[in-house]
């Protein structure tokens, strides 16, 4: 049998991505929604043959506990929304996977992780790149030192944004670049060398102040490492990029993009060629999921992962606010 999941939130990414690759998945797929707009309702149980047993909203989702229809929660819902529901989740027994960033503070994702482990459920964010073929391949040779030793990176994500949806823009709900984009360049930082900064620096700076007026457009921050290891990442809802660039003592590669939902590639200084991989990622990243929860495995990417990227992004926030200080780990 499929593991049943309900999204909550029926948003963009549930609607264009989510609930698509849940029909190309084989280990898992869609059985019920959460939703505070019931006018999406009927379309979604005529499209993806949902019964009226598995529609929820937020007040009564608590109820789920007794839908064995429903094995995993997945929760789709603005950044400063993710605690409170995967928490609820968690109590009601169902696994969880929770989008990134995985909360807005550190303490939120200790109390979801925190949840899930008194709940014993598996708990995975939803960072899909840690499951791409492309990014594993750069991830291994982080490892396997393939280039030399890596000395400097560059991690810029960022997307010219008009049509933001607009509690992106509200500090509230956990918006701006950082939170939304900058955890990729944040993550793809620490997944490409496979350690974890000890010192931070960090910038905002703004094109759009009347828009931007709560939250960052753009965040310009620089992660040391051990070993004298630079990544310089940047990223913005206001200008387009998508590059992951690593130098190493013997070489260097990069993926461009790095973090879009098809097309991952790139190119090494050996000629080595990385190939966009062919399979739907979301679907790959939650067939990976379903499959540790069937076989009682390890998540590929834990609460810990998501927390490790809160807790830099935090210090992130409190260098910008002291005006770039260097700020250790
Ligand atoms: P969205 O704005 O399109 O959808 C958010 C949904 O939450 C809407 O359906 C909205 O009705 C609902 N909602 C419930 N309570 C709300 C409230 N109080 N205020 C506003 N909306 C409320 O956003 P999205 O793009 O679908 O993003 C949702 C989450 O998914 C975010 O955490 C985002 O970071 C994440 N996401 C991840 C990826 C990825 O590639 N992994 C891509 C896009 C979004």
């Amino acid at each position: 049998k499929k593991l049943g999941v309900a999204l909550v939130g029926l948003g963009y990414y549930s609607t264009n991505l989510l609930a698509p690759a849940l029909q190309k998945t084989d280990y898992c797929e869609l059985k019920g929604i959460v939703t505070g707009s019931p006018e999406k309702i009927p379309k979604w149980q005529k499209q993806y043959g949902i019964k009226d047993a598995n529609v929820y909203n937020y007040e009564n989702m608590d109820s789920i506990a007794n839908n064995n229809d429903i094995d995993v929660v997945y929760v789709v819902l603005p950044n400063s929304l993710h605690a409170e529901y995967a928490i609820k989740a968690a109590n009601a027994g169902k696994h969880v996977w929770c989008e990134k960033p995985m909360a807005k503070t550190a303490e939120e994702c200790r109390s979801i992780i925190d949840a899930c482990r008194e709940n014993d459920v598996k708990l995975s964010i939803g960072y899909r790149m840690q499951h791409e073929a492309n990014t594993k391949t750069i991830m291994k040779w982080a490892k396997t030192k393939s280039f030399g030793a890596i000395e400097e990176l560059k991690a810029n994500a960022g997307f010219y944004g008009t049509n933001i949806s607009p509690w992106r823009l509200e500090q509230e709900m956990g918006g701006g670049a950082m939170y939304d984009m900058g955890v990729y360049s944040l993550n793809g930082a620490r997944y490409s060398t496979g350690m974890e900064p000890v010192a931070v620096s960090a910038t905002h700076s703004t094109k759009r102040p009347e828009m931007f007026d709560e939250v960052d457009e753009t965040t310009i921050f620089t992660l040391e490492f051990s070993e004298g290891i630079i990544a310089n990442c940047r990223t913005s809802f206001g200008e387009s990029m998508n590059i992951l660039d690593i130098n190493c003592a013997k070489g260097s590669y990069y993926l461009e993009p790095f973090q879009a939902y098809s097309g991952v590639k790139g190119k090494a200084s050996d000629g080595t060629v990385l190939e966009p991989f062919g399979k739907n990622q979301q679907a790959v990243q939650m067939d990976d999921d379903a499959l540790a929860i069937i076989n009682n495995q390890p998540v590929l990417v834990p609460g810990e992962e998501g927390l490790k990227d809160i807790l830099i992004v935090e210090k992130i926030f409190e260098s910008a606010s002291k005006g770039g200080q260097r700020l250790s780990l």
